[in-house]
């Protein structure tokens, strides 16, 4: 596989991007070098800016494929009645739409050769499994830190990824204690190769745990700490495991000071690490608790983190099938310029019963932007928490539990998406 390709990147106008020239010593770290014959995984720095537009072009250069798609994915397959159902691939009309009455549930199933995301319903917070073809895994958070949503998010570890598995990346997005629960379990658990992490420092024990639980994997099992506070990890820099990139897409130590004055809370969360997961012309974007607009603002205004990944998206993709929403559908979150330049044809809130999350304003910008309400997914179905949380599927009077609601997001080997509340098995 080929990857000498041109890239005109004007890192001089790209603010926050690294200067030309930085590149991680992957052997010293223990990464293989990206080569035709080593592709189990990579880690490189600004080169890899090349090789996301590398990524994309074969993503052009595929395109056609994607019109030709069967119209029927064998790795969905129709099960158990339930209650909500929704499943689609793009583009095409074997989408099985039952909104608002509640008939068949769709449970998709994971070939070998797919690429299966499991947004875990921790409550309010977030936690990500995917597994990936050739025995890769990857965590995108860690959920909830306290009761089942927790202990939730632990279990569909240990569900989707076998005990003596070792898992190439967990991404931490940033240092709030909804997105670093059940950390520390995992990395006692199995061993972790790398662990990308903000390093910004909170007071919390969960933070404090998973902090301490890093260091222990790192000296005992070698894990590669990329501590943001300690490396200037450009955004761009990609990972590769077989066929699947994963691409920073930002994510910053404390939140540069070109993005203006943020709050606390705004300068905990806008620093997040967002990263793109590509398979087979197909693509997620985990978008942790980034921000891009102040409450109270205009529907068009586009700032921060946001406005970051939007300037640079030439540069570094964000364009994606399936969105994991910013900040559990905040207000703070989802300007309409960001969600412009992703998107999404599916949008998943990963959301519980506090904050009023996601908020009737943020869904219905991806309604006015183009997402259709069927492909619209929360983590607290049913929830009823009155005030700005946005009433779709709201149940008056329920307080929706954890682990009731995961969503499955299935990537396969055709080069279909699909996008499923997971239904027991
Ligand atoms: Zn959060």
């Amino acid at each position: 596989m080929g990857f000498a390709v041109r890239a005109k990147v004007d890192h001089r106008s790209t603010p926050g991007l690294a200067s030309g020239g930085v590149t991680f010593d992957v052997q010293n770290e223990g990464y293989p070098q990206f080569s035709p014959r080593c592709e189990s995984a990579l880690m490189t720095g600004l080169p890899s800016v090349r090789r996301v537009t590398a990524a994309k072009s074969e993503e052009r250069s595929m395109s056609t494929r994607i019109r030709r798609k069967r119209s029927v994915d064998p790795a969905v397959a129709l099960r158990e009645p339930g209650r909500w159902s929704m499943a689609c691939a793009a583009g095409v009309a074997w989408c099985a739409l039952v909104l608002g009455s509640v008939d068949v549930a769709i449970s998709l199933e994971r070939g070998e050769n797919d690429v299966l995301v499991r947004v875990v319903d921790t409550g309010p917070g977030l936690c990500c499994v995917v597994v990936m073809p050739g025995d890769h895994y990857m965590i995108y958070d860690a959920g909830y830190f306290q009761g089942l949503g927790e202990r939730h998010c632990m279990d569909s570890v240990q569900e989707l990824v076998p005990d003596d598995a070792t898992i190439d990346l967990m991404v931490l997005s940033h240092s709030d204690a909804d997105h670093l629960g059940v950390a520390d379990e995992i990395l006692d658990a199995y061993t972790v190769k790398r662990v990308l992490h903000l390093g910004y420092e909170r007071s919390t024990r969960t933070w404090e745990d998973a902090d301490r639980a890093i260091k222990l994997e790192k000296e005992r099992e070698g894990c590669v700490d990329i501590n943001l506070r300690y490396f200037e990890y450009p955004p761009g820099a990609t990972y590769r495991f077989g066929d699947v990139f994963v691409t920073m897409v930002a994510g910053f130590h404390t939140p540069p000071a070109e993005w203006g004055p943020l709050n606390t809370s705004e300068s905990r969360n806008a620093g997040s690490i967002v990263v793109r997961l590509y398979y087979k012309q197909r693509s997620v974007l985990f978008a942790g608790d980034t921000v891009g607009r102040h409450i109270g603002n205009p529907p068009d205004k586009c700032i921060a983190a946001e406005k970051f990944m939007v300037d640079n998206r030439e540069v570094i993709p964000i364009d994606s099938d399936v969105l994991i929403a910013p900040h559990h559908g905040a207000d703070n979150g989802s300007a309409t310029c960001f969600i412009q330049a992703v998107s999404p044809q599916f949008v998943i809130f990963s959301a519980g019963h506090d904050y009023e999350h996601p908020r009737a304003a943020a869904a219905q910008r991806y309604l006015t932007n183009g997402v259709q309400l069927q492909n619209m997914f929360r983590t607290d179905l049913g929830d009823d928490e009155g005030g700005d949380e946005w009433s779709h599927g709201r149940v008056a009077g329920q307080v929706d539990p954890p682990a009731d609601d995961d969503v499955d997001i299935l990537l396969s080997e055709a080069g279909d998406v699909a996008v499923a509340y997971r239904t027991s098995p």
